[in-house]
């Protein structure tokens, strides 16, 4: 299909420089923004999250949010995307390797489309999640390129047969590897704080406002893992994940319960508005 790299939009193939510092350092960021039915979902705040990343490492991005929209819109029309992610990733650029910034070079933008379906067996049968230590730095609020910390989760999950890896950092929950978890307890919904501990999720921002439809009290509020067994409810949430409830974590089997299914038929209203 076509990709947009560096300006200008190539069939496949593109040739990356063994000089790009997302190469060498995972020194650049990213994005995956959701496409439904041929149509961007809150791709504003992705980008918008897409600009912080960048100017919390000091990488100057001289697009806005509509000329990423722009781009995107062009390569769903041209790869014909109905259900699908958009992949976007910048680095700092290209430069002889030295751990210091360049003083002049360009970022480099990758932007390519891919068919994906929602996840429909996760969300209505649930998933298994493994707990494990938080091993990754302290700005998990940047969409870093560097997931080493969330890749050597997801395989550990991945080998116990889970879904998701839930990270525990000093005896609190803080997130997935690539979902940030929820607890329901006694009717509120509870989630870690968007702060340096995680990522702030779009996906997280959308269960928000779905919450405050449903009168469903929302606390951002750390848990521990004592809290997460003994929850009513347990829901992982991403781009690619929406609302998928937790039915099994470590050895403990949960049920999936009322208000997960309440959160996922309103975030789908949001997906599909009209009907
Ligand atoms: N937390 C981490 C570490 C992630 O990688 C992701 C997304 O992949 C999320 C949370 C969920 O974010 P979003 O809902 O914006 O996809």
């Amino acid at each position: 299909g076509l990709i947009y790299y560096n300006g200008e939009y190539i069939n496949d193939n593109i040739a990356i420089s063994p000089d790009d510092r997302g190469y060498q350092f995972g020194d650049g960021i990213y994005e995956v923004v959701r496409v439904y039915e041929g149509r961007l979902f809150t791709a504003e705040a992705h980008f918008e999250r897409l600009l912080r990343s960048a100017s919390e490492i000091q990488i100057e991005l001289a697009s806005t949010v509509d000329d990423y929209i722009a781009i995107c819109e062009r390569l769903i029309a041209e790869n014909r995307v109905q259900d699908g992610l958009i992949y976007v990733q910048v680095t700092r650029g290209i430069a002889k390797r030295n751990h210091i910034f360049p003083e002049s070079t360009e970022p480099v933008t990758l932007i390519y489309s891919y068919d994906s379906a929602r996840p429909v067996q996760g969300m209505e049968e649930g998933v298994k999640v493994i707990t494990l230590e938080d091993i990754r730095w302290l700005r998990c609020d940047i969409k870093s390129l560097n997931l080493l910390g969330n890749v050597l989760a997801k395989q550990q999950a991945h080998i116990a047969d889970a879904v998701e890896a839930v990270q525990v950092r000093d005896g609190i929950v803080t997130e997935g590897a690539s979902s940030n978890v929820f607890i329901i307890k006694d009717g509120t919904l509870y989630t870690h704080p968007a702060n340096h501990l995680i990522l702030n999720g779009i996906t997280r921002k959308v269960i928000k406002r779905c919450a405050e439809e449903l009168n469903i009290p929302f606390v951002e509020q750390a848990f521990t893992p004592d809290a997460l067994y003994d929850a009513d409810e347990v829901i992982i949430s991403s781009t690619s994940l929406e609302v998928t409830p937790v039915t099994q974590i470590d050895d403990q089997v949960m049920a999936i319960g009322p208000l997960t299914r309440k959160l996922q038929q309103a975030f789908k209203e949001k997906i599909y508005p009209a009907s």
